[in-house]
């Protein structure tokens, strides 16, 4: 059985929570896309964990933790990742690698600065992790896959060739020094042997896997606006960021997956520009990103402070809609018990018009926001373990948000930690 976990906005929704908690009940967990450019941040009898390229399901010593095909790999940051567990306490995680999974090259961070320094204010606010140059190289076919590693004169032609090409970019557009074949090659031969124990044909194993009734876990990065096809392009990542997407960077029949638990943040919070409707600013932005996540909004990667805004409804139906969301599980919503009144995000007003479906970016960048307001409950709401006790106006709240994103809320997060979650039926137990 698989079961995915992906995020309805724009990442950051807590998804590594999500994961971390279910994983205890399954047997692997795999990374599908993205790379180290996002961050999760879990909270567990270990300790606090910011982990970027690792599943968040590597707490546990019964599970498998899986960087597959659609990874961007960065190798070296993947082995410090690993290390920086061991040092602090965590038993050494079981990963796999698959052997298809392409390697994010020295260059492609290189690539990444320079790009965002020559479009200046003009860029895409990426992190510069080399997501972009790394994707880009994929789908023009001169990404390097893992397997390639281990076959020494094709690698060695084939750095050759790329290094032809990447060298008239850095003389050219960027005028920076070129890269050296051969100290390539030396790098490449590193990658080599850190990557070895951990190669895998991927695919196999979950074949096998899923043969014998495992569970296995698809952990998502970043969320449905941030999707390069559906997302709020071009203030994307470069990678797909939905459920549909986990069957191939996993590689598994999509057939296979019967759950999508999309994770849906009761609050808004974007990194990076691009349009962002419901976005709010001043103190009132100040305040909800002090008290946001856990000790305040800030990016688990970059340390940014994340722009912050109301429940967009227009936003999160879509969001919900194009992940195929089977069940929301419904996070952060301890931290809104300051507020007197919440406003919900319900349409868009585009050009006079109220729409309530998200539209392309061209619209959206023009939209205003429609709010409803809904009476805040003024109280902590952390500790509670039961969807009956939690104060009446914030249960309107959460089936206010269900009825507008017309998905079951069957989760409900109330702080940070791995046991402060309300079932609210037994789907998921
Ligand atoms: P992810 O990338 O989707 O995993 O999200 P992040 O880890 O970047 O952001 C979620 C943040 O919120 C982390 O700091 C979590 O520890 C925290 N968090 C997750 N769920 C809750 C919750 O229900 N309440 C509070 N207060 N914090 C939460």
């Amino acid at each position: 059985m698989v079961r995915a976990i992906v995020g309805a906005n724009w990442g950051d929704e807590g998804k590594g929570k999500i994961t971390d908690m279910l994983a205890r009940e399954s047997d692997i967990i795999v990374r599908f896309q993205g790379g180290s450019n996002a961050g999760h941040t879990i909270i567990n009898n270990y300790g606090k964990f910011a982990l970027h390229l690792l599943p968040s399901g590597v707490f546990y010593d019964h599970t498998t933790s899986i960087i597959g095909n659609g990874v961007a790999l960065n190798i070296p940051y993947l082995m410090d990742e690993i290390q920086s567990l061991v040092d602090r306490g965590v038993p050494k995680p079981r990963i796999l690698v698959s052997d298809r999974a392409q390697i994010l090259m020295p260059y492609h961070v290189l690539f990444d600065t320079y790009e965002e320094a020559r479009l200046a204010g003009k860029s895409f606010g990426s992190t510069k992790s080399g997501i972009a140059p790394f994707y880009s190289d994929k789908y023009a076919k001169i990404g390097f896959q893992v397997s390639e590693l281990f076959d020494e004169e094709t690698l060695v032609e084939k750095v050759d060739r790329v290094c032809t090409l990447k060298n008239i970019m850095l003389e050219h557009l960027y005028h920076k020094p070129p890269i050296d074949p051969a100290e390539l090659m030396e790098t490449l031969h590193q990658y080599r042997d850190m990557v070895a124990p951990y190669v895998c044909d991927v695919s196999a194993y979950l074949h096998e896997a899923l043969k014998e009734g495992k569970t296995i876990l698809l952990e998502g990065q970043l969320g449905s606006l941030k999707d390069p096809d559906h997302g709020i392009y071009p203030m994307v990542t470069s990678s797909s960021t939905l459920a549909a997407y986990g069957a191939i960077g996993a590689g598994i029949p999509p057939y296979e997956i019967k759950d999508i638990i999309t994770v849906v943040k009761a609050y808004s919070s974007a990194v990076g520009a691009g349009a962002f409707v419901s976005e709010i600013f001043g103190g009132e932005a100040d305040e909800l990103r002090r008290r946001g996540g856990d000790g305040g909004e800030f990016g688990a990667t970059t340390g940014r402070p994340r722009r912050m805004g109301w429940f967009d409804a227009v936003a999160t139906r879509y969001g919900c809609r194009i992940q195929g969301a089977t069940e929301v599980a419904l996070t952060v919503l301890d931290v809104l018990g300051y507020l007197d009144e919440l406003p919900v995000c319900v349409g868009y007003e585009v050009d006079g018009e109220i729409i309530k479906d998200f539209p392309t970016t061209v619209k959206l960048e023009k939209a205003k926001p429609v709010y409803v307001k809904l009476p805040g409950w003024k109280c902590e709401i952390r500790g509670i373990r039961k969807y009956e006790d939690l104060p009446e106006n914030c249960r309107n709240y959460v089936e206010f948000i269900e009825k507008e994103i017309g998905v079951p809320i069957t989760m409900v997060s109330n702080g940070p930690g791995r046991d402060e979650i309300i079932y609210r039926n037994e789907s998921v137990d």
